[in-house]
C-alpha cells in the first residue's frame, strides 16, 4: 500500500511517499523539502510534488499531516484541519487538510506534528506498544504531544506542554522569550531562548557550558510536572536542542531530584535511568508519524 506523509514545519514543509508492508517502519520511496513561503505557493508545490509521485508509485491511499499549530482537531468543527492563531503571517485560518483533500481527491488525517511524531515512535519506535509517554520536541519551539492509555490525547483543542511555567531557578534572570508568556518553558528553553540569554547560537555552546546545565534542570523541572500529572512511563526528547548528545541522560537524573522519592514507581533502583530518551527515528520522527496517521486512517 502507499501512502503519503507531509511534516507541516513552519520553516518547511517535508513531503514523503512510503510502501507500507509488514508490521516495521514503511519503505521510504521518495522524500522533499519545499519552504515555507505563503499558504497558496507552499500548499500548491507540495500538491503538485504529491501528484507527480502518484504518477510514479501509484496514488496514495491516504495523506498523514502532522502540522505546526495551533490547529483545529475537533473532528465536529468546520474548522478541522486548519491552522488556526498562528502568529506565523499570512498562515491564520488556513485549511491544510481541506486543500489536499479537494485536490489530491484522498482520504487525509490531521493531527499536530508533535502528536504524530508521538504515534510514529508508538508504531515503529522506541515506544512501541507503550500505553503512555510523551514526545517533547526542543527547538525553535517546545511542543509535546501526549499519549495516555493507548490513545493520543486532544482534549479540547490539544495540550500544549510547551507553554507551562516551571518555578524559575534564582541563579537565571533571563525574562524568557515566549510571545506569549516571556518565560513559560519555550520561552526559557527553545533554542531562540538559549541564544538570547547566552549571546550565542545553542548549537555553538561547547559541552561544557553552563548553559547546558541550567537547559537541563529547566526541562527537569518541566518534566517532573508531567510526570505527576500523565504518569508517563517515558519521556522522548527530540528536536535541535533536546537531541544534544548526553542531554536526555542527565535530564532524567534531575527528574528524579525534582520528584524527590515522590512518586515510589519511578524511585526503584535504576528506574529513572532512560526514562528521558532520544525517539528512537530520530529526525523521520515527523514525516514517519504523519506517514503512521495516515495507515491508521486505512486500517482502523
Ligand atoms: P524546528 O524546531 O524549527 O523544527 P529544530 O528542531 O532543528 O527545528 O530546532 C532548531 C533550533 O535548534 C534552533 O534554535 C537551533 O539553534 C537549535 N539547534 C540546532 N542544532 C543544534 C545543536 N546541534 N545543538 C543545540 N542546538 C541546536
Ligand atoms: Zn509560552
Amino acid at each position: 500500500m502507499i501512502i503519503a506523509a507531509i511534516e507541516a514545519g513552519g520553516t518547511k514543509f517535508v513531503l514523503g511517499v512510503y510502501r507500507t508492508g509488514g508490521d516495521g517502519l514503511p519503505a521510504l520511496l521518495s522524500k522533499t523539502f519545499i519552504p515555507t513561503t505563503s499558504p497558496e505557493e507552499t500548499l500548491a508545490a507540495s500538491a503538485d510534488y504529491l501528484e507527480a509521485m502518484a504518477r510514479t508509485y501509484g496514488k496514495p491511499e491516504a495523506l498523514g499531516i502532522g502540522s505546526f499549530g495551533p490547529v483545529d482537531l475537533k473532528p465536529s468543527s468546520p474548522g478541522w484541519g486548519h491552522i488556526t492563531a498562528t502568529p506565523k503571517p499570512g498562515w491564520q485560518n488556513t485549511d491544510l487538510a481541506g486543500y489536499f483533500r479537494r485536490r489530491l481527491a484522498l482520504p487525509v488525517a490531521f493531527d499536530t506534528d508533535v502528536n504524530a511524531a508521538a504515534y510514529g515512535e508508538y508504531l515503529w519506535g522506541r515506544a512501541k506498544g507503550l500505553q503512555d509517554f510523551i514526545y517533547i520536541t526542543v527547538g525553535t519551539g517546545v511542543g509535546g504531544g501526549l499519549f495516555s492509555g493507548g490513545k493520543l490525547v486532544h482534549g479540547l483543542s490539544h495540550p500544549e506542554l510547551g507553554h507551562i511555567k516551571p518555578k524559575r531557578f534564582e541563579d537565571d534572570p533571563f525574562p524568557g522569550v515566549c510571545p506569549f508568556h516571556g518565560d513559560c518553558l519555550e520561552g526559557l528553553a527553545s533554542g531562540p531562548a538559549i541564544a538570547g540569554r547566552w549571546g550565542a547560537k545553542a548549537e555553538d555552546l561547547p559541552p561544557e557550558h553552563p548553559a547546558w546545565d541550567l537547559e537541563a534542570r529547566i526541562l527537569a523541572r518541566a518534566f517532573a510536572t508531567y510526570a505527576l500529572v500523565a504518569s508517563p512511563e517515558l519521556i522522548l526528547l527530540g528536536g535541535g536542542v533536546g537531541l544534544r548528545p548526553g542531554l536526555a541522560e542527565k535530564v532524567s537524573l534531575l527528574v528524579g531530584q525534582e520528584l524527590a522519592g515522590y512518586i515510589p514507581a519511578m524511585a526503584s533502583p535504576g528506574r529513572l535511568e532512560g526514562f528521558v530518551a532520544r525517539p528512537s527515528l530520530g529526525g523521520e520522527a515527523g514525516l514517519a508519524g504523519s506517514a503512521a496517521l495516515a495507515l491508521r486512517l486505512c486500517t482502523e
